[in-house]
């Protein structure tokens, strides 16, 4: 009886190993491409309105005095036109 159970252990370990080494090609097969570095599309940047982070990617721009500014909505980027514009 006890054969059957180490066998059995056996088994669990060989498909553990198994799916463990699967895992590792899948991984691999994930790794981001080096031409196209997501580093830079994942940039958080904060805006200056409501004070949110967010990814550069989702940003509405305005470059005002030479600056870029980075606004998470048209609201923002509004508010911060206006309030700018006032003072
Ligand atoms: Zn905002």
């Amino acid at each position: 009886m006890r054969i059957i159970i180490f066998l059995a252990f056996c088994l669990a370990v060989y498909y553990i190993i198994k799916g463990y080494f699967k895992d590792q090609g899948l991984q691999r097969g994930r790794r981001p491409d080096p031409r196209h570095p997501p580093t830079i599309t994942d940039e958080l940047v904060q805006d200056p309105v409501c004070g949110v982070y967010f990814p550069k990617k989702d940003a509405l721009s305005l470059i005002w005095k030479g600056k870029t500014y980075y606004f998470c909505s048209k609201e923002c980027r509004q508010k911060f036109r206006e309030q700018n514009l006032e003072s």
